[in-house]
């Protein structure tokens, strides 16, 4: 490896490299090499950069455990080359894979920082290329010898973010993210600063890659006036290996007796009940209020301050570990890759 800094830039798809399909009017896909050479200046960084795409670039709306797989395995094999990852990506699913990787990329101690864009990087009025040139310059920083930021990463419109923190919050905005429960880890002004505080340790170990993902899980979303009928046929007559539950506030659902024996029902047989609010922000307390008192009584797994992707990622990543009921349940209630509190 040469003294400069060398990053490989993963092309997954996503509005950055669209273009307007002029017969229909809709954005789909274009060539990968046509997109960089819309950005001469990412020649100008101090850093060696390298180019892979998926061989099928998808909207990410697309995106499938699969292709996580596709991800973490490119990452892999030029792991030893490369000072740093960038992943270019769509919004849409954006912080479903960011949470993916955090936890299928064990012992990471090099950047990954996926990014994209609201407007395509041929548009006028593009966000794409200060996404991609920060992010780019982000993924090349080291200190002392080291990589400078040595986990998965979100960066959009000027904020570098834990990934596995993140949620997409705006179809309009530029800035299109959010990570209501904890802070940015970077802001990029006239200096780019980094809360090093906030940064995972770096970590000598050898990294591993988990692909097995279990995905048969349902996450429920409460509402008033939950139908017993559907939620019952549901749980009772379907196979599946885990549930995220959506709950109210700070993780409180109804007490309903036939909703508590649905929960109990599927808790008896070993399948993992998370709580999860649907609140932006904030974290589940159950025992707060009554309505929660019974669902930590039952065993609910309490998914604190977790977004629902990262509740989704880091569920099909436990459940691909064969762990029993009570490690599961500690390991889940546990940060184990900074994503919560
Ligand atoms: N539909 C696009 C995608 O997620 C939107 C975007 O790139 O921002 O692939």
């Amino acid at each position: 490896m040469s003294k400069k800094s060398s990053i490989l830039l993963i092309y997954t798809g996503g509005t950055i490299g669209m273009v307007k399909d002029f017969e229909t009017g809709a954005l789909k896909n274009f060539n990968f090499d046509q997109l960089l050479n819309q950005i001469p200046e990412l020649k100008l960084l101090d850093c060696d950069i390298s180019t892979i795409s998926l061989e099928q670039p998808i909207d990410s709306s697309n995106m499938q455990p699969t292709n996580w797989v596709d991800i973490c395995n490119i990452i892999n094999e030029n792991y030893a080359d490369h000072n740093g990852f960038v992943v270019l990506h769509g919004s849409d699913t954006m912080s479903y894979t960011a949470s993916a990787l955090s936890f299928m990329l064990e012992n990471l101690s090099k950047p990954v920082i996926l990014t994209g864009s609201q407007l395509p990087i041929g548009d006028l009025r593009t966000d794409a290329k200060e996404n991609l040139i920060t992010a780019a310059q982000l993924a090349s920083l080291r200190k002392n010898g080291r990589p400078y930021i040595t986990e998965v990463c979100l960066y959009f419109e000027y904020k570098l973010y834990r990934g596995n923190r993140t949620t997409k919050a705006s179809a309009e905005h530029f800035e299109a993210f959010a990570s209501p429960n904890c802070i940015p880890l970077a802001t990029s002004g006239v200096n780019l600063t980094i809360a090093d505080q906030n940064l995972r340790p770096y970590r000598r170990k050898k990294l591993i890659v988990h692909e097995k993902m279990i995905t048969d899980i349902l996450v429920i979303h409460l509402f008033p006036g939950l139908n017993e009928e559907l939620l019952t046929q549901m749980l009772t007559k379907t196979k599946f290996s885990g549930v995220i539950l959506k709950t109210f506030g700070n993780g409180n659902a109804s007490t309903q007796p036939w909703f508590l024996k649905l929960l109990k029902n599927c808790i008896d047989r070993d399948i993992p009940v998370v709580n999860v609010t649907q609140c932006l922000s904030g974290v589940v307390q159950m025992g707060n209020y009554e309505t929660s008192t019974q669902l930590g009584q039952l065993g609910v797994i309490s998914g604190k301050d977790i977004t629902t992707e990262a509740a989704i990622a880091k569920m099909m990543y436990l459940l691909g570990q064969d762990l029993g009921k009570q490690v599961f349940k500690t390991i889940f209630e546990t940060s184990i890759r900074g994503e919560m509190c």
